[in-house]
């Protein structure tokens, strides 16, 4: 079986470019040339030197003694918290910008729902000397003000969108908008395994350093270089084909996808996709969609705002259609109080996102000689404000 897209991409079933006509122009161009840009040695040396020398890759990979005890099982945590801007999004907007500049544009956009995507967007910008526009939902700008400060502190300029539910979709519609306005110059960062092709197969090529790395440093540390299992959170999804794309042709690796159930998958408060969606086509490509009988968009719900996403990537409606990884769904409560247990345990605060992965650990029944890696895919210093409140309230 092939995980991967073909060169129309699509994942069996999922993926494609449904695109206006006014799109087409750009997408044919990264069409035709992602693969030769990204896979030259040339790219290929500045993309790793960059991914060393400004994220501070490779990322540990971190045995938790502790969660090993309790999980009785070996817990690895892969350590995407550390990365230069606190998450796994540099990888993939270092990629994008080293494609922009080779494109010759002059301008960038991108949407951001917790303001994580557009802080590292806006970062690499700055180190580029290229305009940067970030379209953000009023409502994220409102509950994400930190980022919001960032990003200006950066350089960039943050248009709050006030259509439909001020959030990420919204924010994506309004980035679309834009490109379509500018063809020529803007190049736009979308900052997960979503959109029309390439998108999707190329930030999951960015990503998948995080599998990468995890082979050679299982490899060092326990002889063998695949897991038993492999969990990570999914909003879109890059974190999650970052970890999962060099173990995709290992069926022996369990692969554990773990979506935002919200206040439950039943609750009409939720963001489990895979649960809760039907085929349908978002943002230019088919895949799994939260959407009413007659088609409209459902408004997701989290407690995390990166997962707060009405759709997932075409790869993982793959995954999930084919039984390749099976997907959980971790509630608002199971997350917070899988972050308190990290933070605790192994005085690492987790992002509220990658919090949903360790809460699977809950989930799952381990043999003692598992060997487990959870990818922790950001830190929480950027979830404080919600974290206090909900301690404050369990007090
Ligand atoms: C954005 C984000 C996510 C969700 O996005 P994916 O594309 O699903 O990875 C998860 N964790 C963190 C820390 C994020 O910033």
């Amino acid at each position: 079986m092939n995980y991967q897209s073909d060169e129309k991409g699509y994942y069996g079933t999922f993926g494609g470019a449904f695109i206006p006509e006014m799109m087409q122009q750009n997408i044919s161009q990264l069409q035709s040339c992602y693969i030769e840009i990204i896979e030259s040695d040339s790219f290929k040396e500045e993309f790793k030197t960059l991914l060393s020398d400004y994220a501070g890759r490779p990322s540990p990979l971190y045995y938790s003694d502790r969660l090993s005890d309790h999980y009785k099982a070996h817990i690895y945590l892969k350590r995407e918290d550390l990365n230069h801007t606190g998450s796994h999004k540099i990888n993939n907007t270092i990629g994008q910008i080293l494609l922009a500049k080779r494109l010759g544009k002059t301008r960038i956009i991108a949407e951001t729902g917790a303001g994580q995507h557009g802080v590292a967007t806006a970062t690499v910008c700055a180190r580029a000397g290229l305009e940067c526009i970030v379209y953000m939902g009023a409502v994220d700008v409102a509950r994400q003000s930190p980022n919001v400060e960032k990003m200006k502190m950066l350089g960039a300029e943050v248009r709050p969108v006030q259509s439909g539910s001020k959030t990420l979709k919204d924010a994506t519609n309004e980035a679309i908008r834009d490109w379509i306005n500018n063809p020529v110059d803007t190049h736009y960062i979308i900052g997960s395994v979503v959109g029309p092709h390439p998108y999707p197969d190329m930030v999951a090529r960015f990503q998948s350093v995080i599998s990468e790395e995890i082979r050679i440093q299982l490899k060092e540390k326990t002889g063998r270089e695949t897991p038993d299992y492999v969990i990570a959170c999914v909003g879109g999804g890059s974190n999650a084909a970052g970890s999962f794309y060099h173990f995709l042709n290992n069926p022996e690796v369990k692969l554990i996808a773990v979506e935002a159930g919200g206040k439950g998958v039943d609750t009409g408060e939720s963001a489990a996709t895979t649960q809760l969606g039907r085929p349908g086509i978002l943002h230019g490509s088919r895949s799994l969609l939260m959407q009413t009988a007659d088609g409209q968009v459902i408004e997701p719900y989290s407690i995390s705002a990166g997962l707060d996403y009405p759709g997932i990537g075409p790869m993982h409606a793959n995954l999930f259609k084919t039984h390749r990884a099976q997907f959980l769904s971790a509630t608002d409560d199971q997350a917070l109080k899988a972050a308190l247990y990290l933070s605790q345990k192994e005085g690492i605060i987790p992002a509220l996102e990658s919090a949903h992965a360790l809460a699977a650990l809950e989930m799952i029944e381990f043999k003692p000689d598992d060997v487990v890696v959870v990818n922790v895919s950001g830190r929480g210093d950027k979830d404080m404000e919600t974290f206090l409140k909900y301690f404050q309230s369990v007090k």
